[in-house]
């Protein structure tokens, strides 16, 4: 006979289909206002699904849920060992439908399968790292005088709400739910309004693997609004924000009123720095993914490119020309390179760089103006970019444009090259291509960002920590510091000494 338990299981539904609600307190609800929106995918301009939109109502409320979960629930209280056992079958169900997560990943997004293969497989592996890295997360005994006892523990910080941006939409949810709820914290996520599929499913998933109620909260909706309101809400212990530099700033200010926890993974203008005695042809490759990955729309997206002027002319013929062979259309064929961008908005934001650029008197050697791709007039798409003849103070250099644009200068030695790298507001990425390991060595002490990436395009994989120094924000994710972000030390001091203590002396 089922028990009133398992009547209130969420049933398991197909991941892809036309409508998905909130999920509050362990239960599908639909938005107490009846609001529904269409996601469209970017590709072809075509509607996906319905989606319940959150209201302030649904916030307070899942709020009230993530609050009760975290303090009178059993999540943090679980045995460690069972906490990952649950995280580990999140991720082995995720396994078992890493197709069907991809399809829709691809749809929602406009991204080109290949890259949502590979984010789809990372997602499922932060669950299983963090399902490890927790079990050897502890506290110290640390060495006292005199008869004095201390050690310290690691206690789960609390409710956390966690905001997503829309172009890693379940792999940033991974990022951001992973390693809170390994820690015991309870989460209520806000997805981008643009892509909030995957990631619904992806706590639905989470009940499914045996995650308690109100322990992992979904909210598609508003940024401003019900971003904002969790932001400001004094029940939630800490905001974990991906997303733009300026909404981030917002954030941090707003955050201040109740002394919330902040992590802020923010924007990002990588270097790239191709030496003169750098493998070329792994240079030129490395260098094309580096930017046209997720179509440039990619916070370490490497869109600086310096290029010593010895191979100059010998690298730029042969980046030139891939660039020109990179293939844009059907999403979800493996053979496409470069999938859509996520709007119309961002479609123009990116053509006004490149505008900018070209009226600031630049030169553009590919690409520069909307895509016109056979079969998918209706969605939205941008030529790869080049743009040469830049100076460090045009827009296009210094701004993140978050498309696939790469500015590129040449450069005579390390000193100059250096000091151009370093010459941004952002310190998220950045590459270097040499055969000379001390010289990637030196370079790699001098720079002032989080990551640094040695003759690979690739930046990050589990257990390698993830953010940003300046203004792309601070914290870092994917890595076992992240737990320390999502845990409070409390520390905890006896005495043991024979004789009572007297310290006034009375
Ligand atoms: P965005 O800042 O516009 O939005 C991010 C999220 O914040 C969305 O869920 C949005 O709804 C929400 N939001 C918007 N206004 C808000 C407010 N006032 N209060 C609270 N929440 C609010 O960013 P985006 O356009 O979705 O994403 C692109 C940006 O994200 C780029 O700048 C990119 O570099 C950055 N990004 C950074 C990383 C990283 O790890 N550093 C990763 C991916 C993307
Ligand atoms: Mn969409």
């Amino acid at each position: 006979m089922a028990t009133v338990k398992d009547q209130n299981k969420m049933e398991v539904l197909p991941v892809k289909r036309e409508h998905y609600s909130l999920i509050i307190g362990g239960e599908r609800v639909e938005s107490v206002s009846g609001e529904t929106y269409t996601t469209y995918n970017p590709a072809t301009g075509e509607a996906v699904a319905t989606v319940a939109k959150a209201s302030i109502e649904d916030a307070e409320r899942a709020v009230q849920a993530a609050r009760q979960a975290f303090d009178k629930g059993k999540w943090k209280r679980f045995p460690v060992g069972k906490r990952a056992r649950v995280i580990n079958k999140i991720a082995s169900i995720m396994r078992s439908r890493f197709n069907e997560l991809v399809e829709l990943e691809v749809l929602d997004s406009g991204k080109s399968v290949s890259a949502a293969q590979g984010q789809v497989m990372q997602a499922i592996e932060d669950f299983e790292f963090y399902a490890g890295a927790i079990v050897g997360h502890r506290g110290n005994v640390n060495n006292m005088p005199g008869p004095f006892f201390n050690y310290t523990q690691k206690e789960p910080v609390g409710v956390c709400a966690q905001i997503i941006p829309w172009n890693y939409p379940l792999m940033m949810a991974a990022w951001k739910i992973a390693p809170a709820i390994a820690a015991g914290c309870t989460v209520i996520l806000k997805p981008a309004s643009l892509t909030p599929l995957t990631a619904i499913v992806l706590t639905e998933i989470c009940h499914e693997a045996g995650v308690p109620e109100g322990v992992v909260n979904v909210l598609p909706g508003s940024g401003s609004k019900i971003g904002n309101y969790l932001v400001e809400h004094p029940h939630v212990d800490k905001v974990a924000f991906t997303g733009s530099t300026p909404i981030g700033k917002d954030i941090m200010a707003k955050a201040s009123q109740t002394l919330k926890r902040v992590t802020l993974e923010l924007g990002g203008k990588s270097p790239n720095i191709v030496f003169d005695d750098a493998d070329v042809d792994a240079a030129v490759d490395g260098s094309l993914f580096g930017i046209f990955y997720n179509t440039g729309q990619s916070c370490e997206a490497r869109s600086r490119l310096y290029v010593h002027e010895d191979i100059y002319e010998e690298f730029m013929e042969k980046f030139v020309e891939k660039t020109k062979r990179l293939k844009l259309g059907n999403t979800l064929d493996a053979g496409t390179h470069v999938g859509a961008i996520i709007s119309q908005d961002q479609l123009e934001t990116i053509d006004g760089y490149v505008q900018s650029a070209i009226q600031d008197g630049a030169t553009v050697l590919a690409g520069g103006k909307p895509a016109k791709v056979e079969g998918y007039e209706n969605g939205y798409w941008y030529e790869p970019t080049v743009i040469a003849d830049v100076n460090h103070d045009m827009k296009v250099v210094r701004e993140e444009i978050f498309g696939p644009v790469v500015v590129v200068m040449k450069f005579k030695d390390e000193r100059e090259v250096l000091g151009l790298a370093n010459d941004s507001e952002y310190g998220l990425g950045s590459a270097v291509w040499t055969k000379d390991h001390a010289r990637a060595t030196r370079v790699a002490n001098e720079i002032r960002a989080g990551i640094v990436m040695v003759n690979t395009p690739f930046s990050a994989f589990p257990g390698t920590p993830f953010g940003g120094y300046k203004q792309s924000g601070f914290g870092r994710e994917l890595c076992i510091e992240t737990l320390d972000l999502y845990t409070e030390t409390k520390s905890v001091l006896s005495y043991f000494g024979p004789k009572p203590l007297n310290p006034f002396g009375l």
